[in-house]
């Protein structure tokens, strides 16, 4: 190309010429240079990060509707339909509430908060993971863990909402429509049914602070967190318009279920056909008077109206979440062989024999990664030295490479 073709050629948007710029970019009827692109760049970034306008603007029409929330979470999250739908829904009320505008009627639509109850593994914070990628408020999960101490080293209730200013920027207008996941609610139960056990340290101190922030009330925060500070400047929150959703465990609330449930029979009001009782997955039968026997004060309870549950994991949903998830533990193998331009094939049995390993060792859908990442240790070790284009897994190897690993370092993962 000469030189007079050099200087005829210019930037379509700047207007300077090839010569002058680093870089000229050729298009179907025009031309732009490095540092128009650039520009581009960081005007398209700030358009599609900034929430369109900021507080206020959301606009009903453009969000997801709470089937199409559901769908999502159906990507990710394999079963627990009871506990999808009630979130989806939950998510689109919020929004709801966020767009009302105070009308004639007075009608106020009040915010609804969520307990979620389910047993560790079974998928409760990868909901709020995977909600959180689709939220167009700022969501956080806070573990309710680092409260139980209260009153001695732990920290104040209000540190929970810290992690939202900080996803909002310390936007307070934009934290103040936010939702929080507070994971690990059942630590600040009462310990024991018997109010009035000597010293209650993580009780009801505890719970009476989060009864605040959930009911809402303008609260003071810490905005570098942990405990409050005598120099630190607090930030005022108006915990009003937060939705919480809370998950937990509740370890051995299934006796609680079944002590309820085998009452109710004998009582008056049994219904007249006995219904039959799963006892394989009593967590479906979960009501608000289980977690007040569990320890949570009513108060709390009454804050958190909307009640749901997630299934224990059997096989079948074991054997989904390896392949199925779109981001599933055999897809990412897959993808990492793919980037040695290695094709993995596994054999169908290798599937159901980590599926038995995870439920021979009680080690439920977290220990499926830590058994599949035993099984590749080696072959992830080697592979990428060794020139070839397909690697097949087999199950004498699965079996050979499980037989070598130490199970008590699984349990422990
Ligand atoms: P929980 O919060 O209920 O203790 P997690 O959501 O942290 O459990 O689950 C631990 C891991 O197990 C997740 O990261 C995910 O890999 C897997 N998992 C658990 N339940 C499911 C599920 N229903 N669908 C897909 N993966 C799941």
């Amino acid at each position: 190309m000469g030189e007079n073709s050099k200087n005829k050629r210019r930037c379509s948007f700047c207007g300077r010429p090839e010569s002058e710029v680093g870089l000229l970019i050729t298009g179907m009827s025009g031309y732009i240079c490095d540092g128009c692109s650039q520009q581009a760049f960081e005007i398209v970034k700030e358009a599609m990060e900034s929430p369109k306008g900021g507080a206020g603007s959301l606009d009903l029409k453009e969000l997801p509707k709470p089937i199409e929330i559901k769908e999502f979470l159906d990507q990710y999250v394999i079963g627990q339909d009871d506990a999808k739908r009630y979130l989806s829904v939950a998510v689109y009320n919020h929004y709801k509430r966020l767009v009302q505008k105070p009308g004639k009627d007075d009608v106020e639509i009040e915010k609804s908060n969520i307990i979620m109850v389910g047993s560790t593994g079974t998928g409760k914070t990868l909901l709020a993971r995977t909600i959180a990628k689709l939220l167009k408020v700022p969501f956080t999960i806070v573990d309710a863990t680092v409260l139980t101490e209260a009153g001695y080293v732990g920290e104040d209730i209000e540190s929970l909402l810290t992690r939202l200013l900080q996803v909002a920027d310390y936007n307070v207008a934009e934290a103040e429509r936010g939702i929080v996941f507070i994971d690990e609610i059942d630590k600040i139960a009462r310990k024991g049914d018997n109010p009035s056990i000597t010293r209650d340290v993580s009780g009801e101190g505890v719970q009476q602070g989060l009864l605040k922030l959930l009911e809402g009330s303008v609260v003071n925060v810490p905005p570098q967190g942990g405990r409050k500070h005598p120099d630190q400047k607090m930030i005022a929150v108006n915990t009003k318009n937060i939705l919480f959703i809370c998950g937990g465990a509740f370890d051995g609330i299934e006796r609680k279920i079944a002590q309820r449930l085998n009452t109710n029979v004998v009582g008056y009001g049994a219904t007249k056909e006995t219904v039959k009782i799963d006892r394989s997955n009593m967590m479906q039968y979960i009501a608000p008077q289980d977690l007040k026997s569990f320890g949570l004060i009513p108060e709390i309870i009454g804050r958190l109206p909307i009640l749901t549950y997630l299934n224990p994991l059997d096989r079948t949903a074991l054997r989904n979440i390896l392949t199925e998830p779109k981001n599933s533990i055999i897809k990412q193998y897959i993808k990492l062989f793919e980037m040695d331009g290695v094709k993995l094939n596994i054999q169908s049995e290798v599937y159901e024999f980590i599926v038995d390993k995870a439920i021979e060792y009680k080690l439920g859908a977290r220990g499926l990664r830590s058994i599949v990442e035993t099984i590749m240790m080696d072959v992830m070790f080697e592979m990428p030295s060794m020139k070839v284009e397909e690697y097949e897994l087999t199950l004498d190897y699965a079996r050979q490479q499980m037989e070598k690993a130490n199970v008590s370092r699984l349990q422990n993962a």
